[in-house]
């Protein structure tokens, strides 16, 4: 890799102080082979040539996040859900159950739960702490 050479009057690339960003900058003095001096095109400020910090940027941070999102939100609304109910006051659950929104259930296989639709005439949707479920019921 082979640097230009730089001088005087050269457009670069500088982080300016004033403006609080990377802005182009001609080059307005030279120490030997190193740029000095510059003056911001955007504010016209001259200040010392601050070389540009390349951050190495991980792109692979992206990928990191494996844990599905959908997840802890199904967790985070099912707390939600128990920290205004008292389980002690869930129904068993059985198919002829006569259900409105809000209700609890104890659900044999999927344990507590909490009714937050229900549909006409023999569907409700309760939401347990592994997801939603629809599930058969009556509706009152
Ligand atoms: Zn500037």
């Amino acid at each position: 890799m082979t640097n230009k050479q730089l001088s005087a009057g050269d457009h670069i690339t500088s982080k300016c102080t004033k403006c609080k960003d990377t802005t182009n900058h001609t080059i307005v003095a030279m120490v030997g082979e190193t740029v000095a001096r510059v003056e911001c095109n955007t504010c016209g400020g001259i200040h010392n040539y601050r070389n540009v910090v390349t951050k190495k940027t991980t792109t692979r941070s992206k990928t990191s996040s494996t844990r599905p999102a959908k997840t802890s939100r199904i967790e985070a609304e099912w707390e939600n859900l128990l920290a205004e109910v008292n389980p002690a006051d869930a129904t068993p659950y059985n198919i002829q159950m006569s259900i409105k929104n809000g209700d609890l259930i104890q659900h044999p296989s999927f344990g507590l739960g909490r009714v937050i639709n229900t549909i006409k005439p023999n569907k409700m949707e309760v939401v347990f702490s592994t997801g939603t479920k629809l599930l058969r019921c009556s509706v009152a």
